[in-house]
C-alpha cells in the first residue's frame, strides 16, 4: 500500500534520534496522536509528543536518552509501561504498542503487547489515530487506517471502533469528543452522539479530576457554549453540572415570564471568552446565575424575582467545587466573590455616583476590573437599543472607576487613621469604640463626607470620639 509521506512534520531532530535508538533495538517506532492530528491541521506542533514503540516503551525512551546530549532524566510509570523524558522543551511520552480488552467487570482494561494496528484499535477517535513511521525505510509514512485525514477534513469526531463499545470502555472519551469538537470546532457524527446520548449515565464512574480536566478544556475554548450544549443534548451535564440545569426552562404566571437561564448563561461565557482567557473568571461566569434556580419565586407584584440569588450562588459555588475536586483556595474564593458581586455594577450602571463606585472599588479591590468584563459579559438582551444603553453605560462606571480610583485610592484601602492612634488618643484599652470609629471613617471617605487623608480623617475621628462622650487626652 501506497503512504503519504510527512517528513515536514518531523524536522525536528529529535525524531530522527528517536529513529536511530529503536534501530539500536531492532524495533519500529511511531508518532502517534495529538502531534500528528494538530499538525496536519496546522494547528502549530504541540509541545507533548506520544512515541509508540513496538515492543517496549521504557527501554525505547532509554535508548533515546543515551543519544541525546546531556542524556535527560527518564521518568517510568511502570504500572502503565509508560516513560517520559523532556529534552529542548520538548515532552516525550513512550509507550510500547498494546492491545487492550475490557470486561464488563472491570474498568481496567486487560493489556497484552501488541502491533501497530492494535495500538491504533485502542484510540479514542479516528483522528486520534493517525501515526507517522519513525523507521529508516519508510520515515515520515502516514498510518491511517480508519481515514482519519479524512475526517480531518470533514471535521468529524468518529470513533475508530463501534462506538457503544469505545465509549463504555473507557467513558472518559465521552467527554474527550466533546471536548475535540468545541476546541477543533467539529461534528460529532451522529452514531457516536446517539453512542454518547445511550452511555452517558457511565460517565459516573470517571474521577472527578480527569472530568474537569475535560470541562476545563471546554471551558477554555473559543465557543464553549458548544461543548456545553453538547454535554447538554447528551445527557451527560446533570451528572457534572446538575446546578446548570436547573437553570433551564422558562415559567409563565399571570402573562410573566423570565428569561431560560441556562441559554442566557452559555450566551455569557461565549462573551466573556471574548476578552478573556482566565479559566476561573470563565468559571464565575459560568456559576454566575446558579442561585436563581433555589431562590426563583412569582410575587403578585414583583413578577418573577430571585431574591438573594447571588449570596446563595456565593455559598453553591463551594459546594460544587468541593463535590468536582477543584481546588477550595483562593481560585474558588475569586469565583465566589464574582458571584457573590455580579448584580452590583448592573445597579450602578442606571445611576453612576461617586460614592457607588467607591464602594464598587472597596468592595471588589483588585477584582474589580474582572467583575466589570463579568458584568458586561452578561447583557444579553437582543434588543439592541438596550444593548447599546448598557454598554455605554458599562463605559461611563469605567471612566469613573479611573478618576475616582485616581482620587480617592480606596482599592486597597488601609485606614488613615490606625486603631492604636484612637486608643492613645483617646486613652482607650482595646474596646468597641475603636472599632465604631474606624468604620464611622471608613463610611465618611466612601460616602465622600471627607477625602481619604490623614489630616481629614483625624479631623473626623476627634468630632467622632467626642459625639460619642469619649475624652481626648493627646491630641499631637
Ligand atoms: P491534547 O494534548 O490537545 O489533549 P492529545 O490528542 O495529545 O490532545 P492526550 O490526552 O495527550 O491528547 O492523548 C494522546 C493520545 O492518546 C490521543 O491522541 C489518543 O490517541 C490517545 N488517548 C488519550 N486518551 C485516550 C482515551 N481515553 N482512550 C483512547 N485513546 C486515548
Amino acid at each position: 500500500m501506497q503512504h503519504q509521506t510527512y517528513i515536514s512534520a518531523l524536522k525536528n531532530p529529535l525524531f530522527r534520534t528517536i529513529s536511530k535508538a529503536a534501530s539500536n533495538l531492532n524495533t519500529e517506532s511511531y508518532v502517534i496522536g495529538g502531534y500528528v492530528r494538530d499538525y496536519l491541521l496546522k494547528r502549530g506542533t504541540a509541545k507533548d509528543i506520544d512515541i509508540v514503540a513496538v515492543g517496549s516503551g521504557i527501554d525505547l525512551a532509554q535508548e533515546v536518552s543515551k543519544l541525546l546530549p546531556g542524556k535527560p532524566k527518564v521518568s517510568i510509570f511502570k504500572t502503565y509501561g509508560t516513560a517520559m523524558l523532556k529534552s529542548g522543551g520538548i515532552e516525550l511520552e513512550f509507550v510500547g504498542a498494546r492491545k487492550e480488552s475490557y470486561s464488563e467487570e472491570s474498568r481496567n482494561p486487560a493489556v497484552e503487547n501488541g502491533t501497530l494496528e492494535d495500538d491504533q484499535n485502542r484510540r479514542d477517535f479516528t483522528i486520534n489515530a493517525l501515526a507517522l513511521s519513525l523507521s529508516n525505510a519508510t520515515f515520515g509514512a502516514l498510518l491511517d487506517p480508519f481515514n482519519g485525514v479524512k475526517d480531518l477534513q470533514n471535521k468529524i469526531i468518529r470513533t475508530p471502533l463501534d462506538p457503544d463499545i469505545t465509549f463504555s470502555d473507557d467513558p472518559l472519551r465521552m467527554l474527550r469528543a466533546i471536548r475535540f469538537a468545541t476546541q477543533l470546532d467539529f461534528i460529532i457524527e451522529q452514531k457516536s452522539l446517539d453512542a454518547i446520548t445511550r452511555n452517558s449515565k457511565r460517565i459516573k464512574i470517571i474521577s472527578k479530576e480527569r472530568i474537569v480536566d475535560e470541562i476545563n478544556k471546554i471551558l477554555l475554548s473559543e465557543v464553549p457554549s458548544k461543548g456545553f450544549a453538547l454535554l447538554h443534548k447528551t445527557g451527560l451535564l446533570p451528572h457534572i453540572l446538575p446546578e446548570l440545569i436547573a437553570l433551564q426552562g422558562i415559567d409563565e404566571k399571570e402573562g410573566q415570564t423570565h428569561k431560560d437561564n441556562f441559554w442566557h448563561t452559555l450566551e455569557v461565557v461565549d462573551n466573556i471568552s471574548k476578552t478573556t482567557d482566565d479559566l476561573w473568571l470563565r468559571w464565575a461566569a459560568l456559576l454566575h446565575d446558579i442561585g436563581k434556580a433555589p431562590t426563583k419565586k412569582f410575587d403578585k407584584k414583583l413578577g418573577w424575582t430571585f431574591h438573594a440569588h447571588e449570596f446563595i450562588g456565593a455559598k453553591m459555588v463551594y459546594k460544587l467545587f468541593k463535590r468536582l475536586k477543584l481546588p477550595l483556595n483562593e481560585k474558588m474564593k475569586f469565583v465566589q466573590k464574582m458571584v457573590l458581586m455580579s448584580s452590583r455594577p448592573i445597579v450602578l450602571a442606571s445611576d453612576v455616583t461617586d460614592s457607588a463606585v467607591r464602594r464598587l472599588i472597596f468592595d471588589a479591590g483588585e477584582n474589580v476590573e474582572d467583575l466589570m468584563t463579568l458584568c458586561e459579559a452578561d447583557i444579553t438582551t437582543k434588543n439592541p437599543k438596550k444593548f447599546k444603553k448598557y454598554h455605554s453605560n458599562f463605559q461611563l462606571v469605567r471612566t469613573k472607576l479611573v478618576e475616582v480610583e485616581e482620587r480617592d485610592q480606596v482599592r486597597n484601602f488601609q485606614p488613615p487613621v490606625t486603631g492604636e492612634e484612637i486608643m492613645k488618643t483617646f486613652n482607650l484599652k482595646p474596646s468597641r469604640e475603636i472599632g465604631i470609629i474606624k468604620d464611622a471613617i471608613k463610611e465618611a471617605i466612601l460616602e465622600g463626607e471627607i477625602p481619604n487623608e490623614y489630616e481629614a480623617a483625624k479631623e473626623f475621628m476627634l468630632k467622632k470620639g467626642e459625639s460619642l462622650g469619649l475624652k481626648i487626652t493627646d491630641a499631637s
